[in-house]
């Protein structure tokens, strides 16, 4: 659909958005791939972003929301209608062991300030390189935790932009999927349930779970994190090792030698040379094992093909 030019000159007018044309998503996503997003807009406040969802509802025009764009492959050809940042939303406000915090902010940036505070629960996502917006919509987890285990509630803004609080139990969230997926909600707050324990332990264990990571994963190349969710029962990086396919490319995007779970882009990947690499990694592995490996990363835009 082309976007009203009326929409575009009302949006113009919202005061606290920056608005981008023909917005190159690769700049905007880790795994640094992806064509123009026709609108790119960065609400700077919580009100600016329940206007544009307001007037996104009115012109029926399509949008899809971008936190930290580390769990996303965004196509060649680029998302037509509006792709919508929350990083500029990141205010925190930090009152006794109760902790509110805007979408935008990212994990790690969150996780350092409540180790100033001294308040312990989120250690463990400290070097998910996302924002807290897209760790709720995921469910994102890491070494043994997960946002569940700590999330006492979220404000959340429906299609319609109307907003609405919702406690943990309501966000129905589970293994990398949320109630968020299922109604197009937008996470534009949260607060947590947080514990007191000493600054300096925090930082000890938020150093030690960044030296796991950065021994175990290829934290020095572009990705989208782990390709495939694990399947019950298995690994999918390691089913994917035992199909033979460590380091095995398609254009410029590799399996990585490091850890099979993680597809790279070794420089000159297109968003298509991803999706043919995990169309061939579902079928190899399926041929070995019977195991049916189901995409991690949300595709955004205009894809040929989609590996589901
Ligand atoms: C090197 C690397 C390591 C990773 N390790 C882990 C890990 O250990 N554990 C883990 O769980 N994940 C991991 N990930 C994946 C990713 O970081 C998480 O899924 C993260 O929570 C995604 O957040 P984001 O802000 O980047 O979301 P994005 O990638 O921007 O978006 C992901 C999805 O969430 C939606 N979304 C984003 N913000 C909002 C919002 N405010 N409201 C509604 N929808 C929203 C988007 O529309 C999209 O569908 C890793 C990724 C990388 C690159």
């Amino acid at each position: 659909m082309e976007i009203p030019e009326k929409l575009i000159s009302e949006l113009k007018k919202v005061s606290g958005l920056k608005i981008r044309i023909n917005e190159p998503l690769a700049s905007h996503t880790t795994m640094k791939v992806g064509g123009p997003a026709d609108l790119f807009l960065q609400p700077l406040t919580v009100r600016a972003m329940i206007t544009v969802i307001e007037k996104m509802s009115n012109y029926h025009c399509p949008y899809i929301l971008l936190g930290g764009g580390s769990n996303v492959i965004a196509a060649d050809r680029g998302v037509r209608g509006a792709v919508i940042s929350t990083r500029k939303l990141q205010q925190v406000r930090i009152q006794g062991n109760r902790t509110t915090a805007e979408a935008g902010i990212l994990l790690s940036d969150f996780c350092q300030q409540l180790a100033e505070a001294g308040l312990s629960g989120l250690e463990f996502a400290s070097g998910i390189p996302g924002t807290l917006g897209g760790s709720i919509y995921m469910n994102a987890g890491a070494y043994g935790g997960e946002i569940k285990d700590c999330l006492r509630s979220a404000e959340v803004l429906t299609a319609e932009g109307r907003s609405l609080t919702l406690t943990a139990e309501e966000l129905e969230l589970e293994y990398r999927s949320s109630l968020l997926q299922e109604q197009k909600l937008i996470a534009l707050s949260a607060t947590f349930k947080l514990q007191e324990r000493p600054s300096s332990e925090i930082r000890a264990e938020i150093q030690k779970l960044k030296e796991k990571r950065w021994a175990s994963q290829p934290m020095e190349q572009p990705s989208a994190g782990s390709t495939f969710k694990r399947p019950p029962g298995h690994y999918a990086g390691s089913l994917i090792e035992k199909s033979g396919l460590k380091g095995y490319r398609v254009g410029g995007a590799m399996v990585s030698p490091k850890h099979a779970g993680f597809i790279v882009n070794t420089g000159e990947a297109t968003a298509r040379d991803i999706v043919e690499l995990m169309m061939e990694i579902k079928e190899k592995v399926y041929q070995k094992f019977g195991v049916r490996l189901k995409p991690e990363p949300r595709l955004i835009g205009e894809f040929d093909k989609l590996p589901y």
